[in-house]
Formats: structure tokens, C-alpha cells, sequence
């Protein structure tokens, strides 16, 4: 049963005036701002600490991506199921809703996009006993307004159990608009029940470093400055003249008066760990040898063994290779 918890989004509401601090937390749960905090705020895997439940190269041995946090329930209902109003991080439109769990690992799900300093970001919410009645695609949804309830539907064998129950938040930016047709092309036996909202074509920024560097630098929060200040794992060559990501995130194309004067022929661009394109050079056709689609221009071999699970490039025979993963990120964001 839908209760609209009344106090808490009033209590909120406010917040969302702030300076430039456009994101609340998800949920009341605000043990990731105390300190010592993590273990009432993460829920780690079965029999795995804290750390788990954070984003990045966690599970695994730090060969899977957890691609966001999984914030802890505080509320139950009589069942003992959780019960936490899930809340906007910000203010936004309902992008997408999955309401048939089965046909995803993140059960019932819902997408918010928000334009934050002219960046359009997306927010997710995942394992939801259910999204809020009524709310649909298009609909606008203020910060911190209650859009769903906390559950732990999930379409994987091992059920979540009552114990874990969370809520998988994400912030992410979608790789190409074009992904369908891009699937369709690439992988024409498989099934894409979610669109453009397939998880290959959602790229997470780290929620808990974006939260805790706004809540530490306040009103100077800038979320342009937070995703230029990735750390670099490699530097590629892509040859496209109008490569989407560059229209879409132009605060992050370095001037380069060659290309301008001369015209631009494609990108030199720094992916960090989980190939987030984060800094983009254009090129003049004059400042580029290779004849070549893609090339990989250098890797941060620290970056590489510190967070190895993204698997986008590779030694072999001591020398660096895109791997399958790297060349399908490269063709989906030339496409
Ligand atoms: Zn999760």
C-alpha cells in the first residue's frame, strides 16, 4: 500500500535553495555525512564489509563493477519488508520506469534526468517495492519529492534477502541517444528490453564522491568540476567529426586553434577507469597520423591496477590493447 510520508519531503524542501548544492540524498538515511557513518549507510554483499555496496571496482576480488551505492533501509512496515520513502536527488523528469522485475537485476527501477549547470545527468533508483503510483515518463518531480518505496525486487537467483534490503542509487550519463539502433546493428540475436536505458549505455559517476564533495565544499560545488576532475586510466583516438558526447558535454573540449582554424577531423579523449570520456581534444586532419577508426594513444598502468574491472584495455606482450569492452565503448560513442 502507497502512505505518502508527509513530514519528510517538507522538511527537505528547503535544501534544494542551497547555493549550488543541487543534489539531496536519496533516502532520510544520512549516516554517509557522520563519520564512521559507513556501516549504518552501506549495505555490503552477503558476508562482504561496507565497502561492497560502494561504487567501483568492488566485488569480486575488485573485478566486478558495482555501478552505484546501496544505501541501507531504515524503515520497516509490519511485514519486516523495508519501507523507506525513496526521494529525487534533485529536481528533474521521469526518464524511464521499469515496472516488471523480471526483466531486470535491478527489479523495479526508475530514471530521473536532471540539467544541473547545463549538464544533463541521470539519477537511478533500483530493487523498488514500487514506483509511486501515477508518476510517468515526462512528469516533472521536485527535489527531494517522494517518488517510489524501497523494496528489494531483483530478477537475479539469489533473491536479496530482508537483512540487505537497500536501495541501488546511481548517477550516470547515457553514452549515445542513438543506442537501439547501435544494439540492434551490433548484437542482432540479443533482446533489449530497456531502449536507450540498457546498462551498456549508462556511464556512473561516483555517487558517494560526488555527495561528499558537495557536502564539503558547499555553495562552490560545481558538478562541471567534478566530472572534469577524473582520473585518467588511458587516452584514445577516435576519428569523428561530429561525435555526440562533444555536443552533448562541451564544457569538456579543450580549445585547440589548430583544429579550429584548420577543422576538426575527430577527438583525442581521456577515459577515466570505467570509461567515462572526461576531457575531449579536438583534431585538425594535419595533427593526426593514423588512418585508423580508434587507437589507443596511452594508458596509466597505476590507474589500470588500481581499478581493473571496466577491462577496457590490456597487456599483452607488454604492450596495451583496447579490449572488446573498450572498441564496443569507442563504437557506441562514434555511432
Ligand atoms: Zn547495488
Amino acid at each position: 500500500m502507497w502512505a505518502a510520508p508527509l513530514l519528510l519531503p517538507l522538511s527537505v524542501a528547503w535544501l534544494s535553495t542551497a547555493g549550488a548544492q543541487p543534489f539531496l540524498l536519496p533516502t532520510a538515511n544520512r549516516a554517509l555525512f557522520e563519520p564512521g557513518g559507513e556501516e549504518r549507510y552501506f549495505v555490503g554483499t552477503v558476508g562482504k564489509p561496507w565497502t561492497s555496496g560502494t561504487f567501483g571496482c568492488v566485488r569480486s576480488e575488485g573485478w566486478q563493477l558495482h555501478e552505484g551505492l546501496d544505501i541501507r533501509c531504515l524503515q520497516r512496515d509490519k511485514h519486516n519488508e523495508p519501507a523507506d520513502p525513496v526521494l529525487a536527488t534533485a529536481a528533474g523528469t521521469v526518464a524511464y520506469i521499469n515496472s516488471r522485475p523480471s526483466l531486470s537485476n535491478y527489479g523495479n527501477y526508475l530514471i530521473l534526468r536532471h540539467v544541473i549547470e547545463g549538464v544533463e545527468i541521470y539519477s537511478l533508483y533500483a530493487h523498488l517495492r514500487e514506483v509511486r503510483p501515477g508518476l510517468k515518463h515526462g512528469d516533472e518531480v521536485k527535489a527531494g519529492e517522494v517518488v517510489a518505496t524501497m523494496g528489494r525486487t531483483s530478477n537475479t537467483q539469489q533473491a536479496i534477502s530482508k537483512d540487505r534490503a537497500h536501495v541501488h542509487f546511481e548517477f550516470d550519463l547515457v553514452v549515445n541517444e542513438k543506442f537501439p539502433e547501435w544494439y540492434r546493428k551490433t548484437f542482432p540475436t540479443q533482446r533489449n528490453d530497456h531502449g536507450g536505458w540498457n546498462g551498456q549505455n549508462l556511464i556512473g559517476l561516483d555517487p558517494r564522491l560526488l555527495l561528499l564533495e558537495q557536502h564539503r565544499s558547499g555553495a562552490k560545488f560545481s558538478l562541471v568540476e567534478f566530472i572534469r576532475h577524473q582520473t585518467e586510466l588511458c587516452r584514445v583516438w577516435v576519428r569523428d567529426d561530429h561525435l555526440s558526447w562533444a555536443r552533448r558535454y562541451p564544457f569538456l573540449v579543450k580549445p585547440n586553434p589548430v583544429a579550429q582554424k584548420e577543422g576538426v577531423v575527430g577527438y583525442e579523449v581521456a577515459l577515466n577507469f570505467n570509461g567515462l570520456p572526461y576531457e575531449l581534444t579536438p583534431r585538425a586532419a594535419s595533427e593526426v597520423k593514423t588512418k585508423s577508426k580508434y587507437l589507443l594513444i596511452s594508458v596509466n598502468a597505476a590507474e589500470r591496477q588500481q581499478h581493473p574491472c571496466r577491462k577496457l584495455v590490456l597487456q599483452k606482450g607488454g604492450r596495451w590493447e583496447l579490449t572488446g569492452s573498450g572498441q564496443h565503448l569507442l563504437e557506441l560513442l562514434t555511432f
